[in-house]
């Protein structure tokens, strides 16, 4: 009677482990997609565009985070892509900006660079001296390989350095990005000492050089565009392809065949591209196809983000990008589907930030807008110092509208940083573009709304930011010319970003209108899978949106 108890408790349990095992108590793969410069707003805006497989999937059967926004300054793709996979802010992380100026090394630096490690993949010396070094913090990645005891695998894929390699974490097994000089996928030395033959194989295709022969020409019939978006020709786009030409369809791009591999990424052609390299990493690194381990991939599509500061986020261009981007979605879940398993996945769609509309496309409308960059600025302030007579060295660097004193400098001839914000606050009114700088010392006294002294609080740190923020007003863009438009302010063109959450453990059919933020990202996918969040994570976690959840 006791012996079959016992027996019947060890089946019971056994039962039970086998159950577990079998119903995946964690995905086996999370896949996060960062598409490079898109807002809230088009989810809605190209609605009626999408198939039903693509985004729409996505919103049908996730879970759609209507409200979340980026709670530091500046919007720049290098902090975005570090935020979503820290859930951590410049003040912690490091990563201040795409470039930010080094106080260690007296220097501007890129914000992925990396002196002591070599490309591989490419005879191009400088584009592979990269990896997260500068990132201080651990990414979403590398706590999912701990949770894992690194038996599983991290990668990060994109057109850009920066958007691979701050997502995959420090401890990926490879970052891959794109090479503009040779056409290839490239990484570093800090991954590997070569290529994975299937990446090789994948660059001899030069599949860039068949993208440029089917050029660029309108997915769906002239009077959609007509109807959705500004005039194609409008003389305030920019024309990459040939600045001799209006920036108009079709664009030709077969005479690029062979040599400029640079502009595919002004082109859809390269969500495809990294589509096509997504499925090759899937397949021959077996990515989610373990069910007793998580795998993680991050795919981080550039194409939206260089055409939006070319031709605008209301031009045609972005328009057909995001009708034909909706295909690619669809392409990597019908994928997924197979090679994965339905529901064997979790999935997160987000952007590292927006975009504002081009200036001259504001002013026509009457919306205020200008556009005014760092060398502008620059320039004015070094006015104000001459006027004033202080010597101009105790400005390092102004980059993305930080400005970075010489503290001993400043010290040693008796000069203020709190009697500068005051006398900047006073000679800068004369520009219609101003509207407050700030001394992050005395955040306090900023005469800015509390929300914003937070964002300003969590970009701050003492090596590598400014001491002095130069806030302009909205519609103030950091462009260099009066063709095309930026982003990087904390007004919410820039701020409001799309979140979708889809897939294993995710509530389907949900919308979830609280306001979230980009730091919610990562702790909510750590308390999905139960498991350590980020090192610098400073965000909630939504679990509202757990399908377990009532
Ligand atoms: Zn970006
Ligand atoms: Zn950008």
């Amino acid at each position: 009677m006791l012996k079959t108890g016992i027996l019947s408790v060890v089946l019971l349990i056994s039962i039970s482990a086998f159950e577990q095992k079998s119903n995946h108590q964690q995905p086996k793969l999370v896949i996060g997609i960062v598409v490079d410069q898109m807002r809230f707003d088009y989810l809605k805006k190209f609605n009626f565009l999408f198939g039903e497989n693509g985004f729409k999937r996505l919103l049908q059967n996730g879970t759609n985070c209507t409200q979340t926004f980026i709670p530091y300054y500046p919007s720049v793709t290098a902090c975005g892509h570090a935020c979503i996979s820290s859930g951590s802010v410049p003040s912690l992380h490091g990563i201040n900006g795409n470039t930010f100026y080094d106080y260690n090394n007296a220097r501007v630096a890129y914000c992925v660079e990396d002196d002591k490690v070599n490309t591989i993949g490419s005879t191009n010396e400088k584009a592979g001296k990269m990896s997260p070094a500068n990132l201080w913090v651990t990414a979403l990645a590398d706590e999912i390989r701990f949770a894992n005891n690194f038996k599983n695998k991290s990668y990060g894929i994109s057109i850009k350095d920066r958007g691979a390699i701050l997502m995959a974490g420090h401890s990926a097994n490879g970052a891959f990005w794109y090479d503009s000089k040779s056409g290839n996928f490239i990484s570093s030395s800090y991954y590997m000492s070569e290529l994975p033959q299937w990446l090789t194989n994948f660059n001899n295709k030069k599949y860039v050089d068949s993208f440029y022969l089917q050029n660029w020409s309108l997915a769906k019939e002239i009077n959609i565009y007509q109807q959705w978006a500004d005039t194609d020709n409008n003389g305030y786009e920019q024309n990459p392809f040939n600045d001799k030409e209006p920036p108009i369809f079709p664009y030709n791009l077969s005479s690029f065949v062979g040599k400029d591999y640079g502009k595919i990424n002004f082109t859809p052609h390269s969500n495809h591209l990294l589509t096509k390299l997504a499925l090759e990493l899937i397949k021959n690194e077996k990515l989610g196809q373990n069910s007793d381990l998580t795998d993680f991939l991050s795919v981080s599509y550039s194409a939206p983000d260089y055409i939006g500061h070319a031709f605008g986020p209301n031009s045609w261009e972005e328009l057909d990008n995001y009708i034909r981007l909706d295909k690619e979605i669809e392409n990597l879940l019908n994928n997924l589907d197979v090679t994965v398993g339905k529901n064997n996945y979790t999935l997160f769609l987000t952007a590292d930030h927006g975009v504002a509309p081009i200036a001259e496309y504001n002013k026509k409308l009457k919306i205020p807008s200008d556009n005014l960059d760092d060398k502008e600025l620059k320039t004015i302030i070094l006015e104000y110092l001459n006027q004033q007579k202080i010597d101009a060295r105790i400005i390092k660097e102004v980059s993305e509208y930080n400005i970075y004193f010489d503290l001993k400098l400043c010290d040693s001839i008796g000069l203020s940083l709190t009697e500068m914000e005051k006398n900047l606050n006073l000679y800068l009114q004369k520009y219609s573009w101003f509207l407050n700088a700030t001394n992050i010392y005395q955040l306090e006294n900023s005469l800015l709304p509390d929300d914003y002294k937070k964002i300003l609080a969590n970009s701050f740190n003492h090596q590598r930011s400014g001491q002095i923020i130069i806030i302009p007003k909205s519609g103030i863009i950091d462009n260099r010319s009066n063709k095309g438009t930026s982003h990087g302010v904390l007004f919410n063109y820039d701020r409001h970003i799309p979140l979708i959450f889809y897939g294993w453990g995710i509530k389907k059919g949900f919308v979830y209108n609280q306001k979230s933020f980009m730091t919610d990202i990562a702790p909510t996918i750590s308390n999905l899978l139960q498991i350590q969040e980020p090192s610098g994570s400073v965000g909630t976690s939504l679990y509202q949106i757990f399908e377990n959840q009532k």
